[in-house]
This record gives C-alpha cells, structure tokens and sequence, in this order.
C-alpha cells in the first residue's frame, strides 16, 4: 500500500462497486462500470467495453449513478501499469480548465504511448553458462569476454553479436552448447541510476552561489519557482544541473525541458558528464519501444531524470520533484495545434500541484517572466559574467540606407570586409537570417504574378537545394512550373528576395575560398546527424555558417567571433503584441553565439532603421530598461502580462458562414460584458485562407483579475457551431495569424 492510500488520499473499491472511468474517446462525460472480481484503485488503467469495442481509460472516482444499474457493465481488464496518481488528475483538470480542452483530450494527451493496453512484454538477453566448450575460437573467445566484462546482462543476440563483433551464429553455437544460456527478461527495462555525488566540474564562485541558492529551493520540497537568468556562456546549464543534483538526492524525480530536439543529443552527453550514465528522453525523434520504456518506466519511478520536449509535462511521473524550463522565451514551448498550452506556464502549475520547484533558465526571459519575478512571485538569479575567459560580444548596426548594395545582394560591403578579416585570422562568421528556402517569393517579370499556393493565401517558397516550390503553411510541395501559370511565358520566373540557400550562394560567389556551411531546421536530418555536423562545424569545418532560426538556440561555436544579422527588420516588422520583445530576444540571442572563448566576438545588425528603439535597446544592452519600457506599454493597453487574452479562430470552407457567424457571436456576448472584458473584431485573419478553409479572428481582452474561462466556455456553448466550421480558442496567443 502506497503512503497516498494509507493516509486515505486514494480511494479504493470493491467487487461489483460502480467507479466513473474517463476515457479517450471523444465523449466529453465519464461512463459507470462495475468493478471487477479483486477490486481496484482510483486512478487504475482498465480496459472497458464501449459499443462493440474496448476502449482505454483510467478510473476517475466513484459511479455517478444514474443510469439502469442492470445495464451497467463490467471493467474488462485492469492494465499492469502504475495507476495515475491524484495529483496527474488534478493537473489533466486543470490544464483542461485553463486551456478550455474536455478531459477525454486531455487523457489523450497523457496516454500518448504505444502499446500500454499490452501485457508487458519479454525479450531474449544473454549471460554466461557453466558448461565447458569443446572448441574454442577467437570469435567465442571475444563472446564470453563481453559476458564476463558485463555486470548487467541485458545483451540481446543483435546487441552481443555487434559489442563483441561476431556474426550471429557463433551466438547461436554457443548456446547450443549452453556455454552462454538465454534468459527472457522484462523488455521495458530500468533507467540506469543517476550519481547525484558523481565528480563533476568545479564551479565559478559566482555559479556557486547561484547553485546553493537554487538547491536550497529544491531542498524545501514544496512549490516554487525561479527565474534563473544568465548571459549566453555564464553556465546556466551547469548551474541547474545542480538543482537537479539536489532533487535526485531526496529520491525525487526530475524533468528538463529543451526547446529544440537538435539539442537533445549534446544535452544527454551534458548529463551523462555530470552524473555517470545518460537519462531517459521524450521527443518527437524517440522510437515508439523506447517511448513506451519511458512512459512506464516514469510511472514506476525508474527513471530519475527525463530530457524532453513540451509533451513530456504530461507523462505519468511518479515523484516529481523539479522542472527545468531551458531557453523559457523559446516560442516552441506553445503547442500551436490540438490543445492550445504554454508548456511554461503549465510546468508551473504542475510544480504547484506535486509540491515541486521550477527553474525557468534564459539569457533574455519574457516578459511574462521577468514581470512576475520582479513582482516577486518568482524567485530570480542572475549571472552576469560569461566562463571562463570568455566575454560577451560588443554589437554594432550596419545602416543600410548608406550601403551601395548590388541586385540580389544582400552582404553589405561593410560586413563583406569584417568577414575577409576573419578568414584572414581562420575564425568563423556566421550569417543569421531567419527565412529558410532559396528566396521567399517567385514572380513572373512579365505579367508580374506571383506563385501562390491553391490551398492558402500564401506564396510558394522556393527551396532550391531539394528542387521545388514549398508552401510553409501547409507544407504543400510543387515543381518550379517552366511557364508562368497566368501569362504562359516561358522562362518568366524569377526569385526575389533571400532565403539562406540563396544567400549561401551569394557568400560563394563573394568568398569563393571559404568553406560554407548551412544550417536550416528544414534540413532533413536525423537529430544525431545533425549533432554531428553542428560538431563537426564547431570543430572549424566550415569558415561561414549560413543560419536561420535553429543557430540562435544553444550551440556553442568556440572559433566563432563574428555574427552578421542579414535582415533586422524582418522581425520588427510582424507588429504584433510580441514583435519587439521577440526581435530583442533573437537579436541577443544570435548576437550570443558570438566570442564564446577567449577571443572577443562582435555582432553586426544590417537594419535600415538603426534610430528604432529596440534597435537602440538591443545595442546599448540595458535589457532592465528595456523589459521595464516594454512593460509600461504593456500595463498602459492592459495587455498581457498586465491583462487577459485570448484569441479565437474560425474556420470553414464558406467565408460568408463563418463571417456570418463570428458576427452573431461577437453581437450575442452578454457574459463577455458581464466580467467586462472587450471584443476585437471580427477580421479577416492575416492568413485568411489555409488549406482551402477561410479564417476569421476574434479577441478577447480581460482585466487581470477575472478568470475568462468560464465566460468563454459559456459563449462558445450558447451558439450551434455548424459541422463544417471549426472554432479554437487560445488562451494567451502567442502567435496571431
Ligand atoms: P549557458 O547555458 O549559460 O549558455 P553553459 O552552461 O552552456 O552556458 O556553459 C557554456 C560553456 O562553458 C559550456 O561549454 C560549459 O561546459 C562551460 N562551462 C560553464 N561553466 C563551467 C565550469 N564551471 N567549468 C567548466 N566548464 C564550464
Ligand atoms: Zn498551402
């Protein structure tokens, strides 16, 4: 009996008693079941009919009643998983309340691991037998060498054969003989046991003081959070990695959030230097077996630390104890699609609820953040001095009203010459332009068409390097049509504008000894494969890095001492709520690649307005003034941190019948104007078609005082929402096309 069921926390029940199972089917309510023969606990995995089928679901509490107690049936099965704790129940309500998402997406959310309606399930390993050989061979020699040199026998066949470098059947011989002997044994297997006390590098006095603050928060063990800022280089990661030291020394679990699954493979190394083995990981790029391991192996507590990306918040952990939020401004954190939620903000709720500590690391927090740190509902440390000899680059504009610049040119002569003088000395510069493809619009010269894609109000970019047109919105490919398909000139087409394919181009042309180097998040790539050549980059293979977005995020580039910013307007010119903070963030942050050893870096931004105030901010680097300025625009609109939003799209095939209703919901809203919140709209989204369904925007803006959800939910229930419209709304936006 687990402490939770003695102190009376977790009910249990008896044969033939009625409990509510929530499952994952798209019902939105609970369904009775009678217990079955044995009994069970809240929070039990089962498998009940549903119809015809059996379907997946976990005991929510006790029967509702209700219903015709003859025609209730029976749990079919209950699984040989760790029930779900209270406290994940508790979570999964709340992020459904929050986020407006019914509890039976919200249980998908946390079941999104194959195979967990299967047994557990076996596999061959190998270890040494007792009988004696009657030949031996240097292969068999090598074999029984691997076995005895092992102290976990877990080698499978495949495993054994590579780690000894035998063929298969000298394996096979072997146990033939029984010289080694075949053991089945559980296929999800333990994580190996992390050293908290395992030698690790000496910290700075400055990291040491940083790292004793944030051990004593972990220590409490009750909720807390912390901003941990620090300059790109101070060592953050050092820094947390003692917290999480901390956590595992009370036996709690602990769980690191990255933003970019590229940064998984040197983070596992990172983890492995710091406490002797490599943890569990959870992101898209795991396999299905090895996602399956992690989920179970959570629950059951045998995995100390995980490494993931926003989803694994919701995995079934057993004791957590500390989340580390890494990079927290990162815009990755906000699921986009499906349920709409900040993983940030959620990780602080779930702290909240299991009684654990959040550490929110960034070199240039939001402003969400660093407003609650200075409120003081976060803790906040700093570190301000980069490791080690390093120091943090200076920044410079480039005006760009007072370069000759050529056609299809984008390198301005003034950085062209800061690049020479950087080969010349064999450092590397790296090219920072946040659009991928070759060029981002195709025009006819003739007729002046421009190739759009037929499903959305969006060109098509062209991606040169894999031969074809791609719609960045719908991911919808075509070939490069010969002909303009308005005009039919032949030939007519041509690029305009730069994407790093074309300004790798450019740098050829214009540095034609240097050896260059692009790095673009759609490069299809394994994350190991890319692991290697951003090593293989950083080792001085290449002389220019060509970067979008992907090289702003933690890399560390030792010969690098020059950034160049291609286009800086191009992010202070989306205009929304978030423009400058995010151009401020990105700007830093890509200006932070620069000078990471003992040579001196500098960033130049190229801008046509170098007078604009976050221009002027990213340069004198005052960020407090900066966030505070940022701040009082916020305060002074009632925006958010200072004031609630949310953002609500809908969609359909029809534009005048979704017009027609986003306009009967913004005139038919008295429960928005009883918590006194304000309506924007609606307009036309500023991408007002994708994938042939028109898109209509509509916001809500809110005292901070007031919770909108139950209001929201009230409007989005007390109209008929046709089959073919969709409606969405998102909490907090982030985005606001
Ligand atoms: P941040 O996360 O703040 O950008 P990192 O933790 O990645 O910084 O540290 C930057 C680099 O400096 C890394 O290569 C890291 O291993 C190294 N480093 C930081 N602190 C120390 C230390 N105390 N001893 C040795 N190396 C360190
Ligand atoms: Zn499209």
């Amino acid at each position: 009996m687990s402490d939770q069921q003695k102190q009376g926390i977790i009910k249990s029940f008896v044969h033939n008693e009625l409990v509510s199972v929530l499952t994952t089917q798209p019902i939105n309510r609970f369904l009775d079941y009678k217990v079955p023969f044995g009994g069970l606990i809240q929070g039990s995995f089962v498998e009940v009919p549903l119809g015809p089928r059996k379907v997946i679901g976990v005991v929510w509490g006790p029967g509702q009643g209700g219903y015709d107690p003859k025609k209730i049936r029976s749990i079919s099965n209950i699984l040989e998983i760790a029930p779900m704790h209270p406290e994940m129940q508790e979570f999964l309500t709340r992020v459904g309340r929050y986020t407006l998402t019914s509890l039976n997406a919200m249980l998908r959310l946390a079941t999104r691991a194959p195979g967990l309606g299967d047994p557990p399930s076996m596999r061959k390993v190998y270890a040494l037998g007792d009988a004696i050989i009657d030949r031996m061979t240097p292969a068999r020699e090598k074999v029984l060498a691997t076995l005895k040199n092992t102290t976990d026998m877990r080698f499978t066949a495949h495993e054994l054969k590579e780690e000894a470098g035998v063929s298969l059947s000298v394996i096979k011989g072997l146990v033939a003989q029984n010289a080694i002997i075949e053991l089945e044994t559980p296929r999800d297997t333990p994580y190996p046991n992390l050293d908290p006390f395992y030698p690790s590098k000496k910290l700075t006095s400055a990291q040491m003081t940083a790292s004793k603050k944030l051990r004593s928060f972990v220590a409490m063990q009750s909720y807390n959070t912390t901003l941990l800022r620090g300059v790109t280089g101070s060592g953050k990661t050092e820094v947390y990695l003692e917290a999480v030291a901390e956590c595992l020394s009370q036996g709690r679990q602990a769980l690191v959030l990255i933003p970019e699954i590229a940064l998984t493979v040197e983070f596992l190394d990172r983890v492995e230097k710091r406490f002797g083995k490599q943890p569990a990981q959870w992101h898209s790029g795991v396999t299905m077996t090895e996602k399956r391991r992690c989920w179970r192996m959570v629950g059951a507590g045998q995995a100390q630390i995980v490494i993931g990306a926003r989803s694994s918040l919701f995995l079934p952990f057993d004791n957590l104890g500390l989340i580390v939020v890494d990079e927290e401004h990162d815009t990755s954190y906000k699921q986009e699609d499906g349920v709409l939620y900040s993983a940030r903000d959620m990780a602080v709720m779930r702290a909240s609820i299991s009684g654990g500590s959040v550490v929110l690391a960034s070199a240039t927090p939001s402003l969400e953040t660093w407003a609650n740190a200075q409120a003081g509902k976060y803790n906040r440390i700093d570190l301000t001095e980069r490791f080690g000899a390093a120091l943090m680059p200076d920044m410079a504009t480039i005006d760009m009203r007072e370069q000759l610049m050529g056609t299809n040119s984008w390198i301005s002569s003034d950085l062209g010459r800061e690049i020479d003088v950087r080969l010349e000395r064999s450092e590397q510069s790296l090219l920072f332009l946040n659009r991928r493809g070759y060029a981002p619009i195709t025009v006819c010269r003739k007729c002046g068409e421009q190739i759009g894609c037929d499903h959305c109000d969006a060109r098509m970019v062209e991606h040169r390097f894999q031969g074809h047109l791609m719609c960045h919105q719908c991911g919808e490919t075509k070939k490069m049509p010969e002909e303009c398909p308005s005009c039919k000139e032949v030939g007519s087409l041509s690029a305009v504008g730069p994407g790093v394919e074309r300004l790798a181009e450019e740098a050829e042309k214009r540095f034609p000894d240097a050896k260059i180097s692009v790095l673009s998040s759609d490069m299809l790539m394994s994350a190991k494969a890319l692991k290697q050549r951003i090593s293989a980059i950083a080792a001085g293979e290449a002389d220019i890095i060509i970067g979008t977005q992907l090289v702003a995020k933690g890399h560390n580039f030792p010969l690098l001492t020059l950034v160049g910013v291609i286009d800086s307007d191009l992010a202070l010119m989306g205009g929304d709520l978030r423009a400058a903070e995010r151009t401020f963030q990105l700007m830093r942050q890509v200006a932070g690649r620069a000078g990471r050893s003992d040579k001196k870096g500098i960033a130049y931004l190229q801008t046509h307005q170098p007078d604009h105030p976050v221009i002027k901010a990213i340069l004198n680097g005052d960020e407090e003034e900066f966030w505070q300025a940022e701040a009082n625009q916020r305060l002074a609109a009632g925006m958010p941190p200072f004031g609630r939003l949310a953002g609500i799209v809908l969609k359909g095939p029809d534009i005048t019948q979704v017009f027609n209703l986003a306009n009967h919901m913004v005139r038919n809203a008295p429960m928005l104007d009883a918590i006194g919140a304000e309506i924007y709209g609606p307009a036309p989204a500023p991408i007002a078609r994708v994938r042939d369904n028109h898109r209509v925007r509509i916001l809500v803006k809110a005292p901070k005082e007031v919770t909108i959800q139950g209001a929201l939910a009230q409007w989005r229930d007390s109209v008929q929402i046709p089959r073919d419209i969709h409606i969405s709304i998102d909490i907090d936006p982030q985005t606001f096309y």
